[in-house]
């Protein structure tokens, strides 16, 4: 059974469908990137599988063992999140609170998780430092560690290196791919970034107001929609 299914969703705002005939089955262990212009429906449809808003027709399911409230979600940056008054240990730690409370409580388990992902993306020297004093690529670190405290299944990103240089950019794209492929964790990614992710994608999905491809990121690049989309692509 695979691990997430969208059988002929649409997704409405005050009864108009913006997002339109999304179908596609997506196994544990890939890695699918989700493309197209602004307002194609990408951000709906991130809404929809973490299911802060319900499709009109159509249904959105797990499989596979995966319960929805085990989706590891990585937001878009914004500048109110930079600010974070907290230290990197708090920040990642609050990824295993699935349940808020306050005060906080956290279990020996919560504490080893977070820091065996402080350590799996090199966090560890940074623990104490506080959040809001970090450099861009140092804070998607910690975020990203955050999302893992949050799941071992299913990591969601939104636009995970906006703001980045190229080098932090990089080294942020190693770091989804290790996640992937060493810790088996599938990884669902809403970029404008296609050139990049190319050699790590196992899957693309391409929104314009409905669902134009899904399919394995080889027979993407065959289709038309592919070498539209990739014109001018240095691949
Ligand atoms: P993307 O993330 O690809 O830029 P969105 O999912 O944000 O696309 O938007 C898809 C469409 O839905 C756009 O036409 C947008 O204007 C519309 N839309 C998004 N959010 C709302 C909302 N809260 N109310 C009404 N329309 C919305």
């Amino acid at each position: 059974m695979a691990l997430l299914t969208c059988s002929d969703v649409t997704f409405s705002y005050e009864g108009i469908p913006v997002l339109t005939d999304v179908n596609f089955a997506l196994e544990a262990g890939s890695y699918l990137c989700i493309v197209g212009e602004n307002g194609s429906g990408k951000s709906t449809l991130v809404k929809g599988l973490l299911h802060l808003k319900n499709p009109s027709t159509g249904s959105i399911t797990t499989g596979d063992g995966l319960h929805p409230s085990e989706i590891g979600y990585l937001p878009q940056q914004t500048a109110a999140q930079k600010d974070f008054p907290a230290s990197v240990w708090e920040v990642v730690l609050s990824g295993r609170q699935n349940h808020p409370h306050f005060p906080p409580f956290y279990t020996k388990a919560d504490k080893e998780d977070a820091l065996r992902n402080m350590e799996l993306l090199d966090l560890l020297p940074l623990k104490k430092r506080c959040y809001r004093d970090l450099s861009g690529g140092q804070q998607q670190r910690v975020l990203l560690a955050r999302a893992l405290c949050a799941t071992k299944k299913l990591l969601l990103l939104d636009e995970p290196v906006t703001g980045l240089d190229p080098v932090m950019t990089n080294e942020m794209y190693q770091l989804i791919r290790r996640i992937n492929r060493e810790q088996n964790v599938t990884i669902i990614m809403v970029s404008h970034d296609i050139r990049n992710i190319l050699p790590d994608a196992t899957h693309i999905l391409q929104l314009d107001q409905k669902q134009v491809f899904f399919g394995p990121m080889d027979e993407y690049l065959k289709t038309e929609a592919g070498k539209q989309f990739l014109g001018g692509a240095d691949l």
